[in-house]
């Protein structure tokens, strides 16, 4: 049933955001102390500010990402760029610099796949929300992880993801922590699971 739900997401046609609509019944329709939408914001949003609140953890100075692995509304793992699990951090013992990028630290969704690995915990058909676009490395681990969706902060660094990610039937969409709606063109927005 898990795989079920993950499979309407994948597919999800771009569906005209739904958000000007909710702040306008909300600033109508609800009374004050009462929920609306428009105050707690979407779950994508939701999960996106809790892996911004992941990359506060990460160790390489150059640049903090953090991931959170979703189904279901339920965390199942998360993980930000860090050195190797008992090794130094960059601001310990610098960053180890290869082609222009440090490479000391695993990435933010690799250390989330880990952490579900260590923990034996079945990610497939989830979805990944990372607060930068994956590297083409951590891609093709999402991919082969079986994650279905990918919701990512800012772009970073590999545009093959785009081509490769429709090309396999992931959803990859760009969604900004404030909730700012996405362009058009960089994958659709898929459907709320919901
Ligand atoms: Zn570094
Ligand atoms: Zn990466």
């Amino acid at each position: 049933m898990l795989a079920a739900g993950a499979r309407t997401e994948k597919h999800g046609a771009a569906r005209p955001p739904g958000r000007a609509g909710m702040v306008e019944s909300a600033r109508h329709g609800a009374a004050p102390g009462e929920e609306s939408m428009s105050h707690r914001g979407s779950w994508d949003e939701y999960f996106m500010r809790i892996a911004e609140e992941v990359s506060s953890r990460a160790t390489c100075d150059r640049k903090h990402v953090g991931a959170v692995i979703v189904r279901d509304k339920s965390i199942l793992a998360t993980g930000y760029n860090g050195s190797i699990r008992g090794l130094p951090h960059c601001d310990e013992d610098g960053h180890l610099m290869e082609d222009g990028h440090c490479v000391r630290t695993i990435h933010a969704e690799a250390n989330a796949i880990i952490q579900a690995a260590r923990n034996g915990v079945r990610i497939e058909g989830a979805t990944v929300y990372v607060t930068a676009s994956p590297c083409w490395g951590c891609f093709k681990m999402i991919a082969n992880a079986g994650l279905s969706r990918i919701v990512f902060g800012e772009f970073y660094r590999d545009p093959r993801i785009f081509r490769f990610a429709e090309q396999l039937g992931i959803a990859l969409s760009p969604l900004h922590a404030e909730g700012a709606p996405a362009p058009p063109d960089a994958g659709g927005a898929p459907a709320p699971a919901e």
